[in-house]
């Protein structure tokens, strides 16, 4: 391509002579003295080299090299466009499908959260096919997910990213603050979407963002004016734009934002934001919602059942989100509204056994990398479950109990002369003492 400066005309034109006007329409060593750049206007030294066109256009190395990174970024966006409509869309049967070998139960969440993945990447395709000349505006999809701690609602958000291979990540809504207050500025969120997206944006763009904790940001009273309420309202209102689609500057390398740091463009129309919390006694506001239409109208049989259900979660709706402290701009913009159940003791028996990455199956991979066969007596599996449910650590619990248990035989069996080994419930017994639970309790 360069070519020095006493070499033959190059053979290719540059465009650089028409965008200037200002080329040198001589070409050859001897006309070169006092050469100027066809493109930037800049005088070349006669020892530079350049590339020179047909019609005698020169281009300095400056210019040169300006181009040839325009060209390559051209390049990398058009290819990062192909990639990107080559992901496949998956019908929610088959969504649900595949949540199904992961997660134990909650179909529903499974149902609904299939259907607002589907429509989601559904209205990506239709986007890029139209390209904003749509007669119909399909509108985002977010998700609110509201359950206990540990009932599967992080499990089912990271599988979805998993089946669709897009960029994930998670925020926990109790570190961002208003811009301005001690914590991380809303936009950290989108730094980690960056970063697990391996920093290509217009991946980033299309990924899965998981904010977890959404319940705390709550407004705490009932009259919001009286103090300004930095980690709740504040925050709630912060969050709107990005949920709903906008230009957020984002710094790269997270923290806050600051004026001189360089800062990435990510647009969050595409992004699918899916919001979780445990709304820890929300069914009290379930409850009185549900009984004041009892009173409002015709007590029916039904209703008055349908009161006296303790799942009254499966009934969650936008108005008793409002009463726990949402503001409803925030409602407005996660549209889709599921919940989980906590899990039962047949629930955590299966997630410990059935799932393809089940606990006891991870643990028995382990011991086999050493040639050991590890296996739980009848009544092990049961002792734990009920463990984790009578000191209320669900699912979650089960991991950090098994790790207890498991704790001295992963130290001293790879030492050992031992082929096989059999986890007894009296083992298991000596092995999680009362002060462990209070202990896994607090953590
Ligand atoms: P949370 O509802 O608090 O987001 P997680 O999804 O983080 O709970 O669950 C914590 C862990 O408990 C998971 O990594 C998984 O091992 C286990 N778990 C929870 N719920 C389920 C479930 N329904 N099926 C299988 N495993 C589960």
């Amino acid at each position: 391509m360069m070519k020095r400066e006493d070499e033959k005309p190059a053979a290719r034109k540059t465009s650089g002579a028409k965008a200037s006007g200002k080329g040198d329409s001589g070409s050859g060593a001897k006309k070169r003295k006092g050469k100027t750049c066809s493109f930037c206007g800049k005088e070349i030294s006669p020892f530079e080299p350049v590339v020179q066109g047909v019609d005698g256009a020169i281009l300095c190395m400056n210019c040169e090299d300006l181009a040839h990174r325009y060209f390559e970024e051209l390049r990398r966006e058009y290819q990062a466009g192909e990639e990107m409509e080559a992901i496949p869309l998956k019908k929610p049967q088959e969504i649900k499908a595949f949540l199904d070998q992961y997660v134990i139960g909650q179909d529903a969440a499974k149902r609904i959260l299939s259907v607002a993945v589907y429509n989601h990447y559904k209205r990506l395709n239709y986007l890029a096919c139209h390209e904003g000349n749509s007669e119909t505006e399909i509108e985002k999809s977010n998700v609110l997910m509201v359950g206990p701690t540990g009932t599967g609602k992080t499990l089912l958000a990271r599988s979805i990213a998993r089946l669709l291979k897009v960029p994930f990540c998670i925020a926990d809504a109790t570190v961002l603050t208003e811009a301005g207050y001690v914590g991380e500025d809303v936009e950290t969120i989108l730094s980690r979407l960056l970063q697990a997206a391996d920093y290509d944006v217009k991946q980033a763009e299309r990924g899965i963002v998981f904010i977890d904790e959404i319940d705390k940001i709550a407004r705490k009273s009932g009259n919001p004016s009286i103090t300004r309420d930095v980690s709740g309202e504040g925050v709630q209102q912060a969050l709107l734009k990005l949920l709903e689609g906008t230009e957020s500057l984002v710094p790269p390398k997270g923290g806050r934002k600051h004026p001189n740091a360089d800062m990435v463009k990510v647009n969050t129309s595409n992004i699918l934001f899916i919001a979780s919390g445990s709304f820890d006694g929300i069914e009290r506001n379930i409850a009185s919602r549900l009984r004041m239409k009892e009173v409002g109208y015709r007590k029916s049989e039904d209703r008055t059942e349908v009161a006296q259900d303790e799942k009254l979660l499966q009934y969650v709706a936008p108005q008793d989100l409002r009463a726990y402290g949402l503001i409803p701009e925030l409602i407005g913009r996660l549209p889709v509204i599921t919940h989980l159940e906590a899990l039962d003791k047949e629930a955590l028996l299966s997630v410990l056994t059935e799932p393809k990455n089940a606990l006891v199956r991870q643990y028995k991979q382990l011991f086999k990398m050493d040639g050991v066969d590890l296996d739980f007596a009848p009544g092990v599996y049961g002792f734990i479950a009920d463990k984790a449910i009578e000191y209320r650590l669900g699912a979650r619990g089960l991991r950090s109990i098994m790790e207890v248990v498991m704790g001295d035989l992963m130290y001293q069996l790879p030492s050992q002369e031992v082929s096989r080994y059999l986890v007894t419930e009296d083992y298991v017994k000596e092995h999680l003492g009362k002060g462990i639970f209070d202990r896994l309790k607090n953590s």
